[in-house]
Formats: structure tokens, C-alpha cells, sequence
């Protein structure tokens, strides 16, 4: 045997698409080469624009899951594509390190159950400490899996939310809400979690699908009218613990009440709940003795039935002279419940602002773990919740229970901790959003979405606009960097750590940041009247962390050059949670109606391969690093880019990974193999054999001509659909050019050219690779953003390997242009013609089973003039692709055609004959056409290149008749399978060699070959 060229395992491409091995080889080459450093300082040097970026931080509380990596997938392609088009882009990584979800994190681990227990046990400094070590942990988990994803984001660059130098920055957003009195301290009713013992921000109540179905009282009770004897008003709730702090009762104004009377009392509900009130409570027996307005009613006293149990409740009566009393309201529901709605300002939203606008005190006696403290009296240690069953039990004992029951009903839960939310009035700091609305809904309508849905989600949350709880009575945080003077009042807000340091009444020691407990120590002497200042023991909500980072994350320079940034992708959630931070403090920073990110693409959920959602009490999570270390990156990332639109919701199912996905890629490898291989046989120069050289020769031919406009089109549709963030739909089109046009097409036109090694036919052989090779490496560059590590193997291993000039790495090459004056629609209309008819031949032969590889002597094409000399003009490769030996054209069907001997398929107005019938030397050739395909199998399987010419082949086992029909093609074979020499025999016994049974139709036979 003799091997045109050495086997390079490094310059190589194997035998097999081994996409795992090739991967690893990638990225060692990219680390030993520092080509992600070198790609960013030259964009960053020669560059056809900037494109500010800003990382949407992961938060350091978890190992990151296959769901975080489509998302990181997404990011990366469009930095490597932008990247290739000649632009700059920091694509620098940032981390979410603080807050309730890593607080949380690592009180599991330091087995507490509270946040008095923490800082009994654990202490505040400690506390710290581990809460940095946790993210450290994660973090390397992320760096690991970003590796082997290939994303080329700088590690090095990145941001920590919580180092000094960000919280600083982070304060200026702070600062400047503080100057434009948009940051307010206030009682407010805030959405509390037992549990994690903080209030959760509106953007939180509801977030990753946390109202979940839970069990509750239902309970209709009556509180009596103090002043008309047997005369009640009737009240529902679900939550009887707030008839605790309840202080009045609500009615809607113009609503007409019923004075129902039954038996001896006279119940008040609105009217139109009367009926079915009294039917849910199975009352027969009654009827509507008077009919007043909710105005009528407003201002009559009721008796508060547990001024017993309650004392202070006496005293607020006492204390203003709405307490107890009824009001009218337009929020009251006329048409659920009685149309009478008790109001607990401590405990609701709605309730607090009727309160607080009429002056009546707000009684909230509520503990930190929502206990109740000493002014709710005999309540006093218990749990709100808990004291459902007491108030139920107390109403009974008092005779104003009516009826009790459970209702399963959906209620919002922490989205972390999974508590039950109690609504309370606390005290906590502001950001009145809601004041500055009309600019974030301006500058959110500017931004591009892409799709409809997820921005109509976003826009309509904003819509909302209710202020920002900003504060977190938490610990490993962003202080809330105000000091109050313990003695007047007076507040002081400290924006660096330089003016902390420098008015501070003791100077902190060594190890001083800007976290508890070490601000807490810090303390200033009050300007007005010389108290003591304190900081308000407060830190800042997580979500404002990373959404400070487009300022905080950035020097002021850099901030103004890549700030608006491009474009951002993040999940679905962050509708409510990091789009909208990021808006909402950009809007106060700067006081216009811009935001911060001119695109933002928001990415549907991935779950298990079941459709279910991924959680860790499933125990169906799908761990990036476990599936990147079985499965190839290209393969997944192509999977997840290639399975659905970005925004739609992607079942990840790791079976799917071999099935499509690991083929188009598989595909692109052995065509490049393919061309490679056969480009080097023949001493292919592309500086010399260029496209434009092929032109000048004549030696291209429509096949090649159809091809080059064939990529323009796909060129320009894939770019236009990642411009567009159709991902799926460009990839589409990518695939379809791969596996239909190149593989299934192209290449079967010129597989016989390229076959021969006669020297006559070079020069046409070096046109086909002038052709491939732009192709080919085109397409390369292509999917250079979904799959880095393959489109760098053949950029290595096939075009550098041919061109050592091209660039160190296929990053550094430009993005693909199309060329118009390639395109070329009416021969790609010519070409469609042609395959249509190819395709009937074949529909043709399966009706006769008469094998693909069978020549046929001939065939007639009955179609419109036109149609005809189509077909014609393409003759050579009509023959070429249907196997037949002459074609004839007719407009109608010529006689003979229906004679036995002859098959036929249609399709509209083109219909295809073919004759059957063949002759010895038709036999012959369709027989060794089949016995070469078997010699071609086995010298792929004996691992030959295809280059490779062999001395001999045996074929036996073979009868009389076989062998007579083949002996004027053994020539011919022999020039097919690349060997010198082919040997037919009748028995093994004949030739000493190494056989391989295989199947002849139904026949066995022996080859051999060497
Ligand atoms: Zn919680
Ligand atoms: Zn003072």
C-alpha cells in the first residue's frame, strides 16, 4: 500500500467525529495559545465599532444547571458572531454574591434554622467569612463549566457585587435616589417571609412560580353594631389572625346593603351576595327586612369583640374616633364574600393606605419572626398564623362564629424558603419608584425585545409601578449607608468609604469593609445637636446589586463608552427581576427615560426531557458540568440553539444529543475530511487555485456555479437571523445547507471528478476545491458561534493546515458577506428543475426495485418546451444523478413508453420514463457498482483513507454467470476502489488471503483486500 501523506495526529482529522477528544485538544489549544485574550486585545485595537456589555451575574448560591448554560450559550454566540463582524465587546463576567439566596445557602450549611440562631451561634463576622467561602465554591464551579461550554467570557475582568469598590459604586445610584428625595423611610405593608425573617420585594412575591395551592380557614363570622341591638355586620376572611389588629370595617359607598333578617338577628351583606351567602350556609329561613347604602352605613361603631384579650385595642379606640368604626371604600368586592371587608392596616396593603389616609393608627405588634408581641395582649409569643385556630375558637366561645371551613386556594409563598407570606406594616426604606414611572415605561418602550410576548410581560409589570422595598434586615449585604442620630433624628447618608473613614468618631481597626458588622461600628457625632449617629440596621435588597452593575461594574470611562449597552440576554424571570433593577436604577441615575440596554432577549425555561420543571426535590436537575463532562459542547450548544425559538420553553432530553444534532456536525466534519484529504492528494494551492483563477480557465460548471449562489442565500439568511435572535431558524438553514445542499447534492456531482487521479483532469479538479473551499470554510465560519471548538479543529486541521497564512485562530477571521454577484436565481431555479426530475427517476426505479447504483440504458422526460431544454441544458448531471445512459425529451408521452418494460413517476407537469430492461452489460456494470460499494465498506473499515491506492482486490465465492458479466468492468473497478489490481474467483481456495464474508444479494461472498 502506498499513503500519499503521513498520518499528524495533531494536524489530523480522525477517521471518526470524536467530538469529545477534539474538544479537549480545542481548548488546550486555545489556553496554551491564550487566543481568547489575544481575540479581545485585537478587536480592542482594530475594531469596526463598540458594543457595550454588561454580564448579567449568576448568583454564587448553587451548582449551575443545563438551564443557566443555554442562557450562557446564547451570550456566547452572539460575542463570538459580533466579534467575527469587527466589533469590540466586553464580555467580561460578573458574579451575584450577596444576599438572601446565599445567606441562605450557608446557614444550611451551617445547620441554623434562623436568624437569631446565626447570630447567636455563628456571629456576624464569621458569618461572613463563610458566606465567601460558599460563593469561592461555587464560583469554581461556574469558571469549570463556562470552560468546557467554550464560552470565551473574561474570567479575569470579572465583577464581584460584593468587594468594596463595587458596593461604593453601587451607592451612588443610592445617593443620587437620596438627592432627588426618591429614597423614603416609611412604615409600609411589605410582603414578610417567617422564615428568611426579611420582607421581599414586590418583584419577589410571585417569582419563580412560588404561589403554590395551600390549605386555609374560611370562616364567616359577625361583629355586632354597637348602638342597635341583634343587628350584625357579616364578615369572611381566610385569615383570622388579622382580626387581632383588625381597626375598622370597610363597605363600597354606593353599593345597596340588605338588612337580612333571620330568626331573632338582622345580618347587613350587600345585596346581591345575599343569596348565595345564605346558600352556602344553608340557610332556608330568612328575609331582607330593610335596604340601606354603604354610605347609609359609614360611620357606625361596631363591637370589637376581644378588647378583653387585646387591652391596647381599647386604647386605640379610645385614641381616634375611626377605630371601630365602618368606612367606605371603592376597592371593596361587592361581588364576592358579604360586600363587608374588615381592615387590619398591620396586615394589608389596601388596608394601610385607607388607614393611613384618614390618620388612624397602624397596630402591627409583630415581632422579627412574625410572633406577636406584648401589645396584642393575651396573643402575646404566638405565631400570626398560629392564632388562627385561638380567634376561630374565641369567636365561637363569643356566639359571632357563623360557619368555618377550609378553603385550598393559591397564595404566594417565599419563592426560597417556601413560608407562607404574612403582609405587614414595618418600617423600611423606599425607592419611590412609582414617582418616576412614566420615564422607566418610556425608556422600557424604547428597548428591543424581539418578541412579542415576553416584552408585553414586562411592559405590563412595570405598569405597576409600586415602590421599591429596598431594605433587608439581613447580613451579608450592601449596608444601607445612612447613620440616624439617636438623639434629634437627623439623618446622614455616606456615599464612599473614604468619607466613612474620615468622619467616623473611633477609626475602625485593621480588616475594615463596607459589610456588617464593621460599618455598624462605625458612628458620627451629630452636626445638629452632637447625639450619636447609628446606622439604620438595614442592607440592600440583592436584586439592587446587580442592578447598579452597568455603573458599579465599570471605571466612569469605560461606563461612558459601553453604557447604554447593546444587547442582553437573561431568562424569562428576570422580567421582574434584574431587567427591571437595571431599568429602574438607570432611570435614577441619570434622570432620563433611557435604559440602560438598547436589546434585551429574554429566554424561555429549560426542563428535564419529561417536560417537568427542574428542582432539587425532583432530584431531576441536570448539572452543567455532569452533562458537559458525557456529552460535547458543540453538540449541546448546537441542541439547545437548533431544538426551539430562544423564548419558547426547551425540554433537554441528552437523548436527542446523538440523534440530529451529533449528525449535522458529524456531517460538516467528513465533508471537510472529505475535501481536505483529496485538496492535499492533488497539491491544492487556494493562493494559487482561487475561485477567480477557476473563472478565468472556465473550468467551474453550473453544479459549482449553483453552489456558490446557494451559500450567498445562506449567508444572508443566517445573519439576518441571529440580527433577529431567530437562533433556531438560522441554524435551520445552516443544517439544511450542510446536510441537503453540500452532502445530499453537491458532492454526489462531482464525487466522479474527483475521483480519478488522471493529471488530464486536474486542473478541473482543482476548480471543484477552489470551490469547496470557499464553501466549505464559509460554512466553518458559520457556525463558529454555536460550535467553536468544531469550526476551530477545521480551521486548524483543514485551512491552516493548507494556508498557514490565514489567522492563528478561526476567531480572528471576519464574519461571512454575501456576494451578490454569486447569486444567481435562475440557475437555482435551473437546479431545482433537475432535482425534481432526478427524484422521479428514483420514485421510478423503487416501483421496478431496480437499485439506485444499476445504470439504465435510458430514459424520456415528457414536460413543457421550456421544462425540457431546462433539462437539457444540464444533461451531463441529469445522467450523472438518475445513473441512465441517454436521456430523450418529448412534450408528450412517446408510444412506446407504454410497454412492460417500462416505469414511470409524475409529479405536476413533469413525468419521467425509464426502461427497465437490462442487457449483460448493464448486468455487469450494476453488479460491480454493488461489489465495489462492499470493497468501499471494508476499507473504510480497515481504516484506508480514501487516498490510499491498494495493490490488490480478491472477490470470491462468485458464480460462472457473475463473473463472465463482470470481466469487461474489472478495469473499471479497479479505477473505483482505488487498487491496482482486481481478482475475481470462483471458491477461497484459489487466492491466499485474508477474507471478509459479506452479502450479495442474499448470496455470501468473500472479499479481500491489501
Ligand atoms: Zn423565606
Ligand atoms: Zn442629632
Amino acid at each position: 500500500m502506498t499513503a500519499k501523506f503521513k498520518t499528524n495526529s495533531v494536524q489530523t482529522l480522525t477517521t471518526d467525529y470524536r467530538p469529545l477528544e477534539l474538544e479537549k485538544e480545542i481548548r488546550t489549544f486555545w489556553e496554551n495559545n491564550r487566543i481568547r485574550e489575544k481575540l479581545a486585545n485585537f478587536r480592542e485595537k482594530h475594531n469596526a465599532g463598540l458594543l457595550g456589555y454588561v454580564e448579567g451575574p449568576p448568583t454564587l448560591n448553587g451548582i449551575p444547571h443545563i438551564g443557566h448554560y443555554r442562557g450562557r450559550t446564547m451570550k456566547d454566540l452572539r460575542y463570538r458572531w459580533k466579534t467575527m463582524q469587527g466589533y469590540f465587546v466586553p464580555f467580561w463576567a460578573g458574579w451575584d454574591c450577596q444576599g438572601l439566596p446565599v445567606e441562605l445557602e450557608v446557614e444550611k450549611l451551617l445547620g441554623v434554622k434562623n436568624k437569631r440562631e446565626l447570630l447567636e451561634r455563628v456571629g456576624e463576622e464569621r458569618f461572613i467569612q463563610e458566606c465567601k467561602k460558599a460563593i469561592m465554591k461555587y464560583h469554581r464551579e461556574w469558571v469549570e463549566a463556562d470552560r468546557k461550554l467554550g464560552v470565551f467570557i473574561d474570567q479575569d475582568k470579572a465583577y464581584w457585587t460584593y468587594k468594596d469598590e463595587y458596593i461604593e459604586r453601587e451607592w451612588q445610584y443610592l445617593k443620587r435616589a437620596w438627592e432627588q428625595g426618591l429614597l423614603e423611610e416609611g412604615h409600609y405593608v411589605v410582603a414578610y417571609c417567617p422564615g428568611c425573617q426579611t420582607s421581599l420585594s414586590n418583584a419577589e412575591v410571585g417569582y419563580e412560580d412560588s404561589y403554590k395551592m395551600v390549605e386555609d380557614p374560611s370562616l364567616y363570622f359577625k361583629f355586632k353594631l354597637a348602638d342597635s341591638p341583634d343587628t350584625y355586620f357579616l364578615v369572611w376572611t381566610t385569615m383570622p389572625f388579622t382580626l387581632v389588629t383588625d381597626t375598622m370595617l370597610a363597605v363600597h359607598p354606593e353599593a345597596e346593603y340588605a338588612k337580612v333578617k333571620i330568626d331573632n338577628e338582622r345580618w347587613i351583606i350587600v345585596k346581591q351576595r345575599v343569596e348565595p351567602v345564605m346558600q352556602e350556609l344553608g340557610i332556608e329561613k330568612y328575609e331582607i327586612a330593610e335596604m340601606v347604602t354603604g354610605k347609609d352605613l359609614e360611620g357606625t361603631a361596631y363591637d370589637f369583640p376581644f378588647k378583653d384579650l387585646v387591652p391596647k385595642q381599647a386604647e386605640l379606640e379610645q385614641k381616634h374616633s375611626l377605630v371601630h368604626k365602618v368606612i367606605t371604600e371603592d376597592f371593596v368586592d361587592i361581588n364576592t364574600a358579604t360586600g363587608v371587608v374588615h381592615q387590619s392596616p398591620g396586615n394589608g396593603e389596601e388596608d394601610f393606605f385607607a388607614a393611613q389616609k384618614r390618620g388612624v393608627p397602624i397596630f402591627a405588634p409583630f415581632d422579627d419572626e412574625v410572633k406577636f408581641t406584648s401589645e396584642a395582649g393575651t396573643f402575646k409569643g404566638v405565631f400570626a398564623r398560629d392564632a388562627d385556630e385561638v380567634v376561630v375558637e374565641e369567636l365561637r366561645k363569643r356566639g359571632l362564629l357563623v360557619s368555618v371551613k377550609t378553603v385550598k386556594h393559591e397564595y404566594p409563598t417565599c419563592w426560597r424558603s417556601h413560608h407562607k407570606l404574612v403582609w405587614l406594616a414595618r418600617k423600611e426604606y423606599f425607592l419611590r419608584t412609582d414617582k418616576i414611572n412614566a420615564k422607566v415605561l418610556e425608556a422600557a418602550e424604547k428597548v428591543q425585545y424581539f418578541y412579542e410576548s415576553p416584552k408585553n410581560r414586562f411592559i405590563s409589570f412595570l405598569k405597576e409601578g409600586k415602590p421599591w422595598c429596598i431594605s433587608r434586615e439581613r447580613v451579608w449585604g450592601t449596608p444601607l449607608p445612612i447613620w440616624r442620630c439617636e438623639k434629634c433624628g437627623a439623618k446622614v447618608f455616606m456615599s464612599t468609604k473614604k468619607e466613612i473613614l474620615e468622619k467616623a468618631e473611633e477609626k475602625p481597626t485593621e480588616g475594615f469593609e463596607l459589610h456588617k458588622p464593621w460599618v455598624d461600628r462605625i458612628t458620627f457625632r451629630c452636626e445638629k445637636c452632637g447625639g450619636t449617629m447609628r446606622r439604620e440596621d438595614f442592607v440592600l435588597d440583592t436584586w439592587h446589586n446587580s442592578g447598579a452593575s452597568p455603573y458599579a461594574r465599570f471605571t466612569d470611562e469605560e461606563f461612558k463608552k459601553y453604557v447604554p449597552v447593546d444587547y442582553l440576554t437573561e431568562a424569562m424571570d428576570q422580567t421582574r427581576g434584574w431587567a427591571n433593577t437595571l431599568l429602574l436604577e438607570y432611570v435614577i441615575l441619570t434622570g432620563k427615560a433611557e435604559s440602560p440596554y438598547k436589546a434585551f432577549l429574554f429566554q424561555g425555561l429549560t426542563q428535564d426531557a419529561k417536560g417537568r420543571k427542574m428542582s432539587k426535590s425532583l432530584g431531576n436537575v441536570i448539572e452543567a458540568n455532569k452533562t458537559l463532562d458525557k456529552y460535547s459542547a458543540d453538540v449541546c450548544r448546537f441542541y439547545m440553539l437548533r431544538k426551539c425559538s430562544p423564548i419558547e420553553t426547551n425540554d433537554f432530553d441528552t437523548q436527542e444529543l446523538s440523534r440530529r444534532p451529533y449528525q449535522v456536525l458529524s456531517t460538516l466534519y467528513h465533508l471537510s475530511r472529505f475535501f481536505v484529504q483529496n485538496s492535499e492528494y492533488d497539491n491544492f494551492d487556494p493562493k494559487k487555485h482561487t475561485f477567480d483563477w477557476a473563472m478565468r480557465q472556465s473550468l467551474l460548471k453550473p453544479a459549482d456555479l449553483w453552489l456558490l449562489s446557494k451559500l450567498q442565500g445562506t449567508v444572508e439568511t443566517c445573519t439576518s437571523k441571529l440580527e433577529t435572535c431567530e437562533f433556531n431558524s438560522a441554524l435551520a438553514e445552516l443544517e439544511d445547507f450542510t446536510i441537503e445542499v453540500l452532502s445530499r447534492l453537491y458532492v454526489p456531482m462531482v464525487r466522479k471528478e474527483l475521483w480519478t487521479d488522471d493529471p488530464e483532469t486536474l486542473n478541473r479538479r482543482l476548480a471543484i476545491y477552489a470551490t469547496l473551499w470557499q464553501v466549505l470554510k464559509t460554512v466553518t465560519l458559520l457556525f463558529n458561534p454555536v460550535t467553536p471548538h468544531l469550526s476551530e479543529a477545521l480551521h486548524q486541521k483543514v485551512y491552516r493546515k493548507i494556508d498557514r497564512t490565514l489567522p492563528e485562530s478561526v476567531n480572528l477571521e471576519d464574519w461571512p458577506r454575501p456576494d451578490r454577484k454569486m447569486q444567481d436565481k435562475p440557475l437555482e431555479e435551473q437546479f431545482q428543475t433537475l432535482f425534481k426530475c432526478v427524484s422521479l427517476t428514483y420514485a421510478a426505479r423503487q416501483n421496478a426495485r431496480l437499485k439506485r447504483r444499476w445504470p439504465l440504458s435510458k430514459m424520456v422526460i415528457v414536460a413543457t418546451e421550456q421544462v425540457c431544454s431546462t433539462l437539457e441544458s444540464v444533461e451531463d448531471l441529469l445522467l450523472e444523478l438518475s445513473n441512465v445512459k441517454i436521456a430523450e425529451y418529448a412534450q408528450k408521452a412517446p408510444e412506446q413508453t407504454s410497454q412492460e418494460s417500462w416505469v414511470s413517476a409524475v409529479e405536476d407537469n413533469l413525468q419521467v420514463f425509464l426502461v427497465s430492461y437490462r442487457d449483460e452489460r448493464l448486468l455487469g456494470e450494476g453488479l460491480m457498482r454493488d461489489l465495489a460499494r462492499r470493497v468501499q465498506a471494508l476499507r473504510k473499515e480497515m481504516g484506508y483513507m480514501p487516498t490510499d491506492v491498494l495493490d490488490a482486490a480478491h472477490i470470491a465465492d462468485l458464480d460462472d454467470e457473475s463473473i463472465n458479466l463482470l470481466q469487461p468492468y474489472v478495469k473499471g473497478m479497479a479505477e473505483l476502489i482505488r487498487t491496482k489490481t482486481v481478482h475475481l474467483h470462483r471458491n477461497r481456495e484459489e487466492a491466499k488471503a485474508e477474507w471478509h464474508e459479506t452479502q450479495l444479494d442474499e448470496k455470501k461472498i468473500y472479499v479481500a483486500i491489501g
